[in-house]
């Protein structure tokens, strides 16, 4: 038994924001009540959350822990690891690793590596289509039996309409999320950044928001016609945000993510420094304006990182020959508690619930802090100051753009499944 006292605790499920001890079991939550109240056995051990947010377990969504087959850029074990160390309790990890978890022994593999190595729950995501080659529809059922909680071709989108339609089909009837990663490969061919003046001054091939918004115009298309649930990831481009939310004002099942660093760095910061190099690219300074008002305005159900690790020898090339993506563990609470929370733009528990009861809803589960609730809770600091550097991280990889910034705003303790996965020291 672990007992969190002295806690402010955020619970955006039911809207609480108090001073609240919780006493976890070793799965469940088993007592929530007034500071003070609850009365222990001698000898249970005791967690002091003075001056501390108790919320939910935050859930990331989208992310690559690249085992089996990358395992010189992450392991199940790094990635978790550095998860735990950023205050998530649970990773949702994308099917495109070597080989690509297009079937349940890809998928139980996984899940037998991180219940052996895991700092954190993990939770596959399983490809739509076999290899995510975008030609033949993947063992589906057989890797949802086996524990997957979403679809995705990610790293591309869904290859072709008819198969997006077929692959939305069969997971509407198996109550799957389908996750794109929308982009129009033909508009985006050769492109390493977004297309405008930066792109233009660079010398760097862009692409136009229209290669993601076209994508999402036809998934949200297919989503009405199967019944399915659509959930965009790393959604960047205004125009697409606008699709979503015509989406949802018609009542469709379609949700979307955006990531830390969309919400916080726009194409004009872009450099020949190919850390700067991720997909969808970094996007114009009106797309990020329209993210945060989508933050705000309920249009974005969560926050998710996209950690893409990729190992120094692959990554420090010339920005052409770069591989796309970044680490996002580290730096994801700090960007929102800077960017969202103390620039004004949503009260600290709308990002909580970003971070908890957004994702959740979106896989179809609940994150609250009631007895009974998986004991999975991230205990954070809004206001300790620390400096990232990169090279501190479990992660195997160290292409952040974020190195050496300054942040206000930690997790200090992780706790999952009523054991602490990570705490400060
Ligand atoms: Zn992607």
């Amino acid at each position: 038994m672990l007992l969190i006292k002295n806690g402010r605790v955020m619970d955006p499920a039911s809207n609480t924001d108090a001073a609240l001890d919780v006493l976890l079991d070793v799965e469940k939550i088993k007592e929530v009540a007034p500071a003070g109240k609850i009365v222990v056995a001698a000898g249970t051990e005791v967690f002091d959350a003075a001056g501390l947010i108790v919320a939910p377990g935050f859930i990331d969504i989208h992310a690559h822990l690249r085992e089996p087959g990358q395992e010189s850029s992450e392991t199940i074990e790094t990635g978790t690891k550095a998860a735990a160390r950023g205050g998530f309790t649970a990773v949702c990890c994308m099917p495109n690793t070597k080989p690509v978890n297009d079937n349940a022994s890809v998928t139980r593999f996984i899940l037998d590596r991180a219940k052996v190595t895991g700092s954190v729950r993990v939770w596959p995501i399983g490809a739509a289509s076999v290899g995510s080659k975008g030609e033949a529809i993947a063992e589906i059922a057989a890797m949802k039996e086996a524990g997957i909680v979403a679809v995705s071709d990610d790293g591309k989108p869904i290859a072709t309409a008819k198969l997006a339609r077929q692959v939305m089909d069969y997971c509407r009837s198996l109550d799957l999320p389908v996750i794109e990663h929308a982009e129009d490969v033909s508009l985006a061919a050769g492109a390493v950044m977004r297309e405008g003046v930066t792109s233009t001054r660079l010398g760097l091939r862009g692409m136009p928001a229209a290669a993601e918004s076209v994508c999402v115009a036809r998934d949200v298309q297919l989503s009405e016609l199967t019944g399915a649930r659509l959930h965009i990831a790393h959604l960047s481009a205004k125009a697409s945000l606008e699709q979503v939310r015509w989406a949802k004002s018609r009542g469709l099942r379609v949700t979307c993510e955006v990531t830390p660093h969309h919400f916080t760095l726009i194409d004009e910061d872009v450099t020949y420094d190919s850390r700067f190099k991720m997909n969808p690219p970094l996007a114009a300074r009106e797309d990020r304006n329209a993210l945060l008002e989508g933050l705000a305005d309920g249009t974005v159900d969560a926050i998710a990182t996209d950690h893409a690790p990729h190992e120094p020898a692959l990554k420090d090339v010339e920005f052409d020959r770069a591989p796309f993506g970044i680490l996002g563990f580290a730096t994801a609470l700090p960007l929102a508690l800077e960017q969202l929370v103390r620039s004004g733009q949503l009260s600290l528990m709308r990002m909580v619930e970003l971070f908890t009861q957004g994702p959740a809803r979106v896989l179809g589960m609940e994150r609250r802090i009631a007895p009974g609730q998986p004991a999975d809770l991230t205990i954070f600091s809004p206001d300790r100051e620390w400096t990232y550097d990169v090279n501190d991280s479990p992660s195997k990889s160290r292409n952040s753009p974020f190195d050496g910034r300054k942040f206000k705003g930690a997790a200090v303790a992780t706790i999952v499944a009523g054991r602490v996965a990570y705490r400060a020291s």
